[in-house]
């Protein structure tokens, strides 16, 4: 159960930090979950109902925040936890959000592209309820792209009869997305781990778990900075390479053979044995419950920086922590993503479009500010940096909710 994992770690928190009443209440459950029908017609003339989803979970810093996921397991209780760690994360980068998520149980590698062109159209269709560019702003993530994003900006514009980029993020630059943002999630996690490198000496060698966009601009950035990439993996297999792949090289094999295992050489491994390798830094950029109770005490890594959300368990945490192995947590590590969001929605607002630079320049002093702060968190309550990352959030969502002063 990911949502009972969720509110673990804020159970967790809670002891560190005295919350006003009306935020424990207002954090325990969605402020709105949504479950809908989505029937679509296949190429072949049938028709097929697909369940979406849209969890809006809390909304007192700002408008509703967070992507939608194109996955076969895609269940309400994933969804909840999603777009509560949202919440948790846009308080932790500190930008005007609040945090929502969405989703479909689909696998989204069976459609045609014209039938997931229906299907994305049929989900803002249905979610155009609850979704605004004022109320509640999706964006990409596991499985979904700026090609789903255009769709359904332009399925909501017609709704709406207007032109409305700002109702969603991670769009085609064509239709008012943002430079930058493509790599964003990446983007972010490579300053925190180049911050915490600064704080101790972890050394270089690497192994990514999830070679989708988070994983693979990670694998970009770490490899220009002198790291050596040792292993990599996606939903087919993992690839183990002593003298770490090149870069360029890896990209060509995984784009023409769809898988990174395909890379000449390699000593191939399975899905959890690439958690389990002797490494400096794990990075995990796949899916939730990765690193649980039951293989957290044969990690070898020293630090790890989560690029998927919920990829360790509480188990594992307690687990790790005792180890001794430095966590990056996804709340903070995978920040990137919805900060560049953020700054493409007031882009949308504002009709005035920045340079990639600029773009950068503003995500690196947010990510390397925040960091900072959660760093100082964990040092001065000797917290791991997880619980220091959600002290830092709930302190300021507990701000919020106070001077809102619900009712
Ligand atoms: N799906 C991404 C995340 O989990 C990005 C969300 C956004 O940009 O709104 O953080």
């Amino acid at each position: 159960m990911v949502f009972e994992n969720a509110q673990k770690q804020l159970e967790k928190a809670k002891k560190h930090i005295e919350l006003a009443q009306e935020t424990e209440e207002t954090l325990k459950n969605p402020k709105e979950a949504f479950i809908f029908s989505i029937p679509v017609r296949m190429d072949d003339g049938s028709l097929k109902v697909f369940m979406g989803h849209r969890v809006r979970f809390n909304d007192a810093r700002g408008p509703t925040k967070g992507g939608i996921r194109y996955h076969p397991r895609v269940n309400i209780d994933e969804v909840k936890a999603l777009a509560f760690w949202m919440a948790i994360k846009c308080a932790v980068i500190n930008i005007p959000y609040g945090g929502g998520k969405g989703g479909i149980t689909v696998d989204p590698r069976q459609l045609s592209k014209t039938e997931l062109e229906r299907l994305s159209r049929g989900w803002m269709r249905a979610a155009c309820r609850i979704v605004g560019p004022d109320r509640d702003i999706p964006a990409p993530d596991v499985y979904t792209n700026a090609q789903v994003m255009a769709w359904m900006m332009d399925e909501y514009s017609v709704l709406a009869g207007k032109y409305s980029p700002a109702v969603i993020t991670g769009k085609p630059l064509s239709l008012g997305g943002s430079l930058g943002r493509s790599y964003a999630t990446a983007q972010g996690g490579y300053y925190c781990t180049r911050e915490a490198a600064k704080k101790n000496e972890y050394g270089k060698t690497v192994a990514i778990q999830g070679f989708g966009n988070a994983g693979s601009h990670m694998a970009r950035l770490l490899s220009a900075d002198g790291y050596k990439v040792i292993a990599v993996s996606d939903s087919k297999g993992g690839a183990y390479l002593e003298e770490g792949f090149d870069f360029d090289k890896l990209m060509e094999v995984k784009g023409r053979e769809k898988r990174v295992d395909a890379f000449p050489g390699v000593k191939k491994l399975d899905h959890k044995e690439i958690l389990e390798l002797d490494c400096d830094i794990l990075v995990l950029a796949a899916l939730e419950n990765q690193v649980t109770e039951e293989n957290a005490e044969r990690i070898k890594a020293k630090m790890i920086v989560e690029l998927a959300n919920g990829p360790t368990t509480p188990e594992a945490d307690d687990i790790l922590h005792k180890k001794g192995v430095f966590i990056i947590p996804d709340i903070l590590a995978n920040a990137g993503g919805v900060c560049v969001s953020y700054f493409e929605w007031v882009q949308n607002k504002y009709g005035f479009y920045w340079k990639e630079d600029e773009v950068n320049a503003r995500l690196e002093e947010k990510m390397v500010k925040e960091f900072e702060t959660t760093f100082s968190i964990h040092r001065e309550k000797e917290i791991d940096m997880r619980t220091a990352a959600y002290v830092l959030a709930l302190g300021r969502i507990d701000e919020a909710t106070k001077d809102k002063a619900l009712y």
